[in-house]
């Protein structure tokens, strides 16, 4: 079985998708997702065409598929919502899907949204609105929406859900999924028995549906509905079980990306934050649980 296994990476202004994939070859990955700017606004440069060339030939060099590589939408623009910003978000998820395919990339990860007091139905009415509008028969991105841990209005954190969503959606072979592991975990479902939800998730939507995993610990029990992630091994669903679903035959050729927090260690008084990936991708790759790296991660990165 191929393991595809990479990270969130940045996406910085000076290098843009240069940087991104020498940071993934800095953790030992040979895939990663990034998103086009700050996650959490939607300020975005324009691509340059010579830096995705520079880092297309850096991808080559190091066998790093283009197909496998993710990118993820701003988690503030909502489609559940048909209030004020609603134009805006639909406006902005054109022109993200524009720089997709200009950055070579086929792959978008997209958080349903929250319907924040409109319901459930609404809400599913207005994401599948605002998609039939985005999706045309041109349209060269998959949108890749991301199984929800459910906190407050969020929709998508059942698989049924995420069915009505797709089968309300013209141009819904552009419609995929990414599953998150520990959202999964937080919206009730047993990730410990990964082939009975496999086998759930086929019956309603299809495993051929499964774009990418996220793969994250989570810092809460089944069913909280909190949507925080731990690192790799040290949280509430375990490193085995973790392991487990990576090496799942039926996820074979599935890319698996870590979005597990970054570690902060007291550094000459000043708090220091300490990316993990290289760690948790070695762990993942040699399948053996080292705890004590993580939590002396400074040590390690000297
Ligand atoms: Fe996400
Ligand atoms: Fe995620
Ligand atoms: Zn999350």
């Amino acid at each position: 079985m191929e393991l595809i296994i990479g990270s969130h990476v940045s996406f910085k202004h000076k290098d843009q998708l240069v940087g991104s994939v020498a940071e993934a070859l800095s953790y030992g990955a040979n895939t990663f997702m990034f998103y086009t700017g700050a996650p959490q606004n939607t300020n975005r440069a324009e691509i340059n065409e010579d830096l995705t060339k520079e880092a297309f030939s850096l991808m080559q060099k190091n066998n790093i598929n283009p197909l496998n590589v993710i990118v993820h939408a701003p988690y503030i623009i909502n489609l559940a919502n048909n209030g004020i910003n609603f134009d805006f978000a639909i406006k902005f998820l054109k022109e993200e899907i524009r720089r997709v395919e200009k950055l070579g990339m086929k792959y978008l990860v997209l958080h349903p949204g929250s319907h924040v007091g409109l319901g459930v139905d609404a809400g599913i009415k207005n994401i599948i609105e605002a998609l039939n509008f985005v999706l045309t028969e041109d349209t060269n991105v998959v949108i890749c929406l991301e199984t929800m841990a459910g906190k407050g209005s969020e929709i998508g954190s059942t698989f049924n859900e995420l069915k009505r969503i797709i089968d309300g959606v013209k141009f819904n072979d552009k419609l995929m999924v990414c599953m998150d592991t520990c959202h999964m975990h937080d919206a009730g479902y047993n990730v410990e028995d990964f082939d009975s939800l496999l086998e759930d998730f086929d019956k309603i939507i299809g495993i051929d549906k499964i774009a990418c995993i996220h793969i994250n610990d989570s810092k809460n029990v089944i069913g909280a509905h909190k949507d925080r992630h731990d690192n790799f091994g040290i949280g509430k669903i375990g490193f085995d079980n973790l392991i487990k679903i990576i090496y799942n035959e039926r996820l074979d050729g599935v890319p698996k990306i870590l979005e597990t927090p970054y570690i902060g260690e007291v550094d000459d008084s000043k708090e220091r934050l300490y990316p993990p990936y290289k760690f948790e991708i070695e762990m993942i790759r040699n399948k053996k649980f080292d705890p004590e790296v993580l939590k002396n991660i400074r040590k390690y990165y000297k």
